[in-house]
C-alpha cells in the first residue's frame, strides 16, 4: 500500500490568493447553475466579438502554416505593428530591443516584476488597484506598498503623497490609467508632475499599464505617460495589449516597451517560460493594430453610453455616490451612506463586503467589494455587459433601487421597479451629485409614483 500523499504548495503560492473578481464570477456561475436569476457585474472583459478582419488574419495564418515557434520577441510583422502603434501614441520610434511580448498584458507585468524585484524590494501600488498587482508583487517576493488614492482626489495619485511613499527600497510605481476599477485618467500636466517625482529617485521605474487607453471618454485625447517626457523613456515600461481594445481577451496577447536591459531580462525569462506567445495570436494582433479603428471607436461610444446610464442610476440610489470615470468600463461607487444601516431582514451592513453579500442574497446581483481593490467602502460595478448586457444593466439598475437600507424598509418591493426606473424625474437622471435632501425628495417622488402605478388598472 502506498503512503497517502499530501501536496504542499510553495511559499510563493501561499503568499497569494486567487483573484477576488474571478472568485465572485465563479460564485455567480454556481448560483446560475443552481437555477437562480443572477445579474453578474464582475467580469472585466468586453461583450463584443473579436472583429472579423482579425479572425480572418488568424485563419489565414493557420492556412499559411504560420503555426510554429517564433522569436521570443515575436514575428518581424508583429514588432513592426507594435512599433507603428507606439509611434502613433507616443510620437517616437522604438526599435526591436525595446519590445517584449507576452501572453497578455498580465504576463508581461508578471515577468517584468520577476525580472526586476527580489526580497525587500518595494512596489508602490496606488489604491484602488487592479486586484492582481499586489499578489503579483508578493509572488515575486516583493512588498506591495499601498498608496491610497480616494474619491476626494478623483482616485488619482497625489505627487506629494507619492514622494512621501518612496523609500530607498522602492523599485516600481505601478501606474494604471485609465484605471481598473475607478477609471481615473490624467492630464499631461498631472502626468508630468508624477514623472517629476519619479525622476528625483533614480532607482524607481514606472510600470505603466495602459490596457484601457482606447476606452477613453475624455474631451481631450488620451495622453500616454510614455509621451510626456522622452528623457524618462528608460524609466517607464509601457504595457498594453489587444484584450480590451479589440475584444481579444482569449487570444492572450500583450506587450511591453521599455529600457533594452529590462526588456532583455524579461525576454530571457520568457524564453524559459513559454518560448513565445501563440504565432496565430501574433498574426491576429498584427491585423488588429494595422487595421481600421472603427471597431474601437464604435465600442468606446457604446461603453460611454452604458457608463452614462449606470452612473445616472447609481447616483439616484440613496446612500451611493458615483464618480463618472474618464475611461475603461468599470464604476466604483462609494457606499459609505449604507454602512451601519439594516437590511429588511434586520442584518446590519457593517462594511462593503456585507453590502455586496446583501446585493447577492437579496437581489441576485454580483459585484465585488471595494476592499478587494484596496479601498473601502466601495463596490465594483462592471458596465461592459449590455448588448446581451444592455438587458442586464437595466435589470441591475431596476434591482438596485430596491436596496433601501435607510429605513430598513424596501420601498420598491411592489415589483414595479422596471417601470419605475424609466419614470425617474429629470432631476434624478442628471449627472450632478445629489445632496441628502435631494435624495430624500427623489425617494418620496418615487414612492408616490409607485402607489399611483399600483392604483392603475
Ligand atoms: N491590466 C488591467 C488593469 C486589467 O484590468 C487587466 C484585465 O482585467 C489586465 C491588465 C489583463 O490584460 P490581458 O488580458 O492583456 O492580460
Amino acid at each position: 500500500m502506498t503512503a497517502a500523499f499530501t501536496f504542499e504548495p510553495s511559499d510563493r503560492v501561499r503568499r497569494i490568493k486567487p483573484s477576488p473578481s474571478v472568485a465572485a464570477a465563479a460564485r455567480a456561475r454556481e448560483l446560475k447553475a443552481a437555477g437562480r436569476d443572477i445579474v453578474d457585474l464582475t467580469v472585466g472583459e468586453p461583450d463584443f466579438d473579436t472583429p472579423q478582419h482579425v479572425k480572418d488574419a488568424a485563419m489565414a495564418a493557420i492556412a499559411a502554416g504560420a503555426t510554429k515557434y517564433t522569436a521570443v520577441n515575436g514575428t518581424p510583422a508583429l514588432r513592426g505593428a507594435i512599433s507603428g502603434w507606439y509611434r502613433r501614441l507616443v510620437g517616437r520610434a522604438c526599435d526591436d530591443a525595446r519590445i517584449t511580448i507576452g501572453g497578455g498584458a498580465k504576463q508581461v507585468i508578471f515577468l517584468a516584476l520577476m525580472a526586476s524585484i527580489g526580497t525587500g524590494d518595494e512596489v508602490i501600488v496606488p489604491a484602488p488597484f487592479w486586484v492582481s498587482y499586489p499578489d503579483m508583487v508578493l509572488a515575486n517576493e516583493g512588498t506591495p506598498i499601498l498608496l491610497p488614492c480616494g474619491q476626494e482626489t478623483g482616485f488619482k495619485i497625489d505627487p506629494a503623497a507619492l514622494d512621501a511613499a518612496i523609500t530607498p527600497k522602492t523599485r516600481w510605481l505601478v501606474f494604471n490609467a485609465p484605471g481598473n476599477p475607478a477609471g481615473a485618467g490624467y492630464s499631461r500636466s498631472e502626468l508630468a508632475a508624477i514623472l517629476e517625482v519619479v525622476a528625483r529617485h533614480p532607482r524607481v521605474m514606472v510600470l505603466a499599464d495602459e490596457i484601457y487607453d482606447s476606452i477613453w471618454f475624455g474631451e481631450a485625447p488620451f495622453v500616454s505617460i510614455a509621451s510626456v517626457d522622452p528623457s524618462m523613456a528608460d524609466r517607464i515600461l509601457l504595457v498594453n495589449g489587444v484584450s480590451k481594445s479589440h475584444a481579444m481577451t482569449g487570444w492572450r496577447m500583450g506587450w511591453g516597451i521599455g529600457a533594452p536591459d529590462l526588456v532583455k531580462a524579461i525576454n530571457t525569462l520568457q524564453s524559459q517560460m513559454s518560448s513565445c506567445p501563440s504565432s496565430i495570436s501574433q498574426a491576429a494582433t498584427v491585423a488588429a493594430l494595422n487595421g481600421p479603428d472603427d471597431f474601437v471607436r464604435t465600442c468606446t461610444a457604446e461603453y460611454r453610453r452604458r457608463r452614462d446610464i449606470v452612473v445616472d442610476r447609481l447616483r439616484a440610489i440613496p446612500g451611493l455616490e458615483c464618480v463618472s470615470p474618464s475611461g475603461a468600463f468599470y464604476l466604483f461607487p462609494r457606499c459609505a451612506g449604507l454602512i451601519g444601516k439594516r437590511t429588511p431582514a434586520g442584518v446590519v451592513i457593517a462594511d462593503d463586503l456585507d453590502f455586496v453579500r446583501y446585493l447577492l442574497d437579496a437581489e441576485g446581483v454580483t459585484t465585488v467589494h471595494g476592499g478587494a481593490y484596496g479601498l473601502s467602502p466601495h463596490s465594483l460595478v462592471v458596465c461592459n455587459q449590455p448588448g446581451r448586457a444592455r438587458r442586464s444593466v437595466h435589470t441591475h439598475c431596476a434591482r438596485m433601487p430596491s436596496v433601501d437600507l435607510t429605513g430598513g424598509r424596501r420601498w420598491m418591493s411592489c415589483g414595479c421597479s422596471n417601470s419605475y426606473s424609466r419614470r425617474l424625474p429629470s432631476a434624478a437622471s442628471s449627472n450632478t451629485p445629489k445632496t441628502g435632501a435631494q435624495y430624500g425628495s427623489m425617494r418620496r417622488q418615487r414612492w408616490r409614483g409607485c402607489r399611483a402605478m399600483k392604483r392603475r388598472p
